[in-house]
């Protein structure tokens, strides 16, 4: 439950070619240390590319955080992309949601996110395509610092004896 499908170093990694080799046809991106820092608003030009290449490859893309409202839309709007903030991942709710406004089956989805506990554990509980990124920054909040302790934690159990990309 808490093992993603992929590991990869960053959103950049998630080419076309690959979701097409996966079978996925529709994307949802965390956007907190997946898509932006969570300690900013500096969208990197490498994460713009990404993202505009999918939109052109034609994938669905919708972005779904529990981060507040205002920072979520702001980037939805950036990319004429629909958003849910404040979503409650890893309820299947926030997936069931989140899959209506992406049109797509689950098994055809990828969940592209940094963090097990939300982002990976919500795409397989819900059986969309779980896709791990390394997160862009620590974690501002000693909380989130010891979560991704718990996360190397399970990980490391999880995938010892299997290739992974980091
Ligand atoms: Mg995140």
């Amino acid at each position: 439950m808490f093992r993603p499908d992929l590991m990869v170093d960053g959103v950049h990694q998630v080419t076309a070619e690959l979701l097409a080799e996966l079978g996925v046809l529709g994307v949802l991106i965390d956007l907190d240390d997946t898509l932006l820092p969570s300690t900013g608003d500096a969208l990197d030009a490498a994460s713009e590319a990404w993202l505009r290449g999918l939109q052109r490859a034609g994938f669905p893309i919708v972005i779904l955080s529990n981060g507040e409202r205002g920072r979520v839309a702001r980037l939805a709007e950036h990319f004429g992309i629909e958003a849910l903030a404040l979503s409650g991942k890893p309820l299947r709710s926030a997936f069931r949601r989140a899959l209506g406004l992406l049109g797509t089956p689950p098994e055809r989805t990828a969940m592209i996110g940094d963090q097990v506990f939300t982002d990976v554990l919500g795409a397989n509980l819900s059986g969309l395509v779980s896709i791990l990124v390394r997160p862009l920054t620590p974690g501002k909040l000693p909380h989130t610092r010891w979560v991704r302790h718990l996360e190397r934690m399970i990980l490391r159990g999880g995938e010892r004896g299997r290739p992974v990309h980091r």
